[in-house]
C-alpha cells in the first residue's frame, strides 16, 4: 500500500473565510475531535493517491484534520489491472451504467478477495484497536470485516451512486453487500444513493467540499492566469504575457510552471489568449461524456460567437491508476476530433495535463478554469462533481447535467444552468449559445455561484459533520 503524505494546515486558514459563528462552530468541533480521537488514528483508505475527486478531497480533509491536531493518515491500496477492471465495473454499475458489460460472478469475486486479502494483511499491521478506518468507494470494501475483527471501527464512504436503482446498481450491490453489511457506519453524498438494506441509524449524508485555499482553488489574478497558460503552451499570444509563474505546493514550498510543448493533442495550435473559452475538466471516463461535449459544440459552432474555443482537459500519461478505461476513452475523443471538419478542429482542443507533478497540475487546472468564459460538465452520471464546485468558486457560470449531486450543487437559472437530459446535445449547445455572448448573465451567475459555494461547500461543514459522525464511535 502507498502511504500518502499530506502536510498539515491550520484550521485558521479556513476560518478566515467564515462568519464568526461558523468559525466558532469549527473551532469547537476541532476541540471535540482532539479529545475524542486522542491516542487513536483516523485512517483513510482509497484506490489512488492522485487524480479524481476522492484523492482531491482526501488531500483537503487530511490537511485540515492534521492541522486540527487529529492523527489522520491516508493509504492507497495496491491492485492488479484485473482488480481495477472489476472495481471500475462496480463504479459504472453503481452509477447505473453497464460499463464494459462484464460479469460480477465467482471469478471476479475471487480476484477481488485475493487483492483485498493482500492489502488487509499489510493494513492489519498498522491499524490499532479503537482506530477509525474510513474506506472510500468499492475498491477497499473487501477489507472491512477483517479490520473490524482487529478491533477497528470501520465506516464505508460511497462517493458514487444514482438516484434511481436499476439492474446495474442491483448487480453491484449484490456483489458488494456481503463485504459491507457489518460496517459501523455508511456515508453517502446523497440520500438517494443509499440502498435499502443499509440501516438508517448507521447512515449519514455528507456532501463533498473543496478547499478554497488549495493550489487548485486559491485566487489567481487574471495577469497570472494568462502568464501560466502561455507558459504551459495552452494559449498563443504575440508576446509573452508578464506575470508570476510560481505556485505554492501542498507542502508549503514554491514551484514554477514548466514549459509544456505538447499538452494540446495532434499539434493543434492553441487558442488565442483572448478567445472565449468553454472548458470541461474531467478524467477520461465515458460517464463524463467528453465525446458528447465535443460533438455538441462542433455541430453547433455556427451558433456560438466566432471567437469561441472548446478545451477538453484530462490527465496525461498513465492518468489515474484505478481508472483502466482512461486511454481508451481518450482515443475515442481523438477519433471524434479527427472526424470534425477542419474549421471545427481548430476550435476544439484536447488537453492532457501531466500528472507527474500534482501541484503543477492543480495550478494549471486553476488557471484553465479561471480563463473559461463558461465551464461545462456534461456528465451522464455524477456522484458529486468537484469540478462543478471548483468552477463555481471561481465565479464561472457552469452548464451541467441535472444528474446526481450536481442537482444539489447548482440552482438552475440562478447560479448555473442545468441540462435536463444529459444526452441532449442540441439543448446543451443552445445553453452555450445563449450564455456565451451574454456578459451580464455570465457575471451574475458567476457571482451567485461563488456565494453558493461559500455558503455550503467550502469545507467547514464537511469537517464538522465528519467529526460528529466519528465521535459517535468514541462513546
Ligand atoms: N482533475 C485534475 N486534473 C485533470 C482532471 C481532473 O486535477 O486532468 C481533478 C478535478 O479538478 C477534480 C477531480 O479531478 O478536483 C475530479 O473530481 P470530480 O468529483 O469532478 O470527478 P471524479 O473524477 O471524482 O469522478
Amino acid at each position: 500500500m502507498q502511504h500518502v503524505d499530506v502536510h498539515p494546515i491550520s484550521l485558521d486558514r479556513l476560518a478566515s473565510l467564515l462568519a464568526p459563528v461558523r468559525a466558532l462552530h469549527l473551532a469547537m468541533a476541532a476541540e471535540r475531535a482532539r479529545i475524542d480521537f486522542s491516542g487513536r488514528v483516523m485512517w483513510h483508505v482509497n484506490a489512488t493517491a492522485k487524480g479524481g475527486g476522492v484523492a482531491e478531497m482526501l488531500t483537503t480533509l487530511l490537511a485540515y484534520g492534521r492541522g486540527a491536531g487529529v492523527d489522520t493518515r491516508w493509504l492507497a491500496l495496491d491492485g492488479t489491472p484485473e482488480f481495477f477492471t472489476i472495481t471500475k465495473r462496480l463504479h459504472n454499475n453503481l452509477h447505473g451504467y453497464p460499463g464494459d458489460g462484464g460479469p460480477l460472478g465467482d471469478a471476479e469475486r475471487s480476484i477481488f478477495e485475493e487483492v483485498s486479502a493482500a492489502n488487509l494483511a499489510e493494513l492489519r499491521r498498522l491499524v490499532g484497536p479503537e482506530d477509525i478506518v474510513l474506506l472510500h468507494d468499492p475498491q477497499p470494501a473487501g477489507l472491512l470485516s477483517g479490520l473490524q475483527d482487529a478491533g477497528a471501527h470501520v465506516v464505508w464512504r460511497c462517493h458514487i451512486g444514482c438516484d434511481t436503482s436499476n439492474e446495474m446498481t442491483q448487480q453491484a450491490w449484490l456483489f458488494l453487500r456481503p463485504y459491507l453489511d457489518v460496517a459501523e457506519g455508511f456515508i453517502f453524498s446523497r440520500k438517494s444513493y443509499c440502498p435499502d438494506w443499509v440501516p438508517m441509524e448507521r447512515m449519514r449524508v455528507i456532501p463533498p467540499s473543496i478547499d478554497p485555499f488549495s493550489t487548485k482553488n486559491s485566487d489567481l489574478a487574471p495577469h497570472r492566469v494568462r502568464a501560466v497558460l502561455h507558459r504551459a503552451g495552452l494559449v498563443t499570444a504575440d508576446t509573452s504575457p508578464p506575470g508570476d509563474l510560481s505556485f505554492i505546493r501542498r507542502d508549503g514550498t514554491v514551484g514554477l510552471v514548466r514549459e509544456h510543448p505538447h499538452l494540446i493533442l495532434n499539434g493543434n495550435p492553441p487558442p488565442p489568449l483572448e478567445a472565449r473559452l468553454v472548458v470541461q475538466v474531467s478524467r477520461w471516463d465515458r460517464l463524463k461524456d467528453m465525446v458528447g461535449v465535443l460533438r455538441g459544440f462542433a455541430e453547433h459552432l455556427g451558433e456560438m460567437p466566432d471567437d469561441t474555443h472548446l478545451m477538453l482537459v484530462g490527465p496525461a500519461g498513465e492518468g489515474v491508476t484505478d481508472d483502466p478505461e482512461g486511454a481508451e476513452v481518450l482515443s475515442e475523443c481523438e477519433a471524434e476530433w479527427w472526424r470534425l471538419p477542419e474549421a471545427a478542429r481548430k476550435r476544439c482542443h484536447l488537453v492532457r495535463l501531466p500528472m507527474d507533478d500534482v501541484d503543477e497540475n492543480a495550478h494549471l487546472v486553476n488557471a484553465i478554469q479561471r480563463q473559461a468564459r463558461v465551464v461545462v460538465q456534461k456528465s451522464l452520471a455524477e456522484g458529486f462533481g468537484l469540478t462543478v464546485t471548483e468552477a463555481m468558486w471561481k465565479a464561472r457560470p457552469v452548464i451541467a447535467s441535472a444528474v446526481g449531486g450536481i442537482c444539489d450543487q447548482i440552482t438552475d437559472g440562478q447560479d448555473g444552468l442545468l441540462l435536463d437530459d444529459p444526452q441532449d446535445v442540441d439543448a446543451f449547445a443552445k445553453h452555450l449559445a445563449d450564455l456565451l455572448p451574454d456578459d451580464r448573465q455570465c457575471a451574475a451567475m458567476g457571482s451567485a455561484a461563488r456565494a453558493h459555494v461559500q455558503d455550503r461547500f467550502i469545507g467547514d461543514l464537511h469537517l464538522i459533520q465528519f467529526g460528529e459522525l466519528l465521535s459517535a464511535f468514541s462513546a
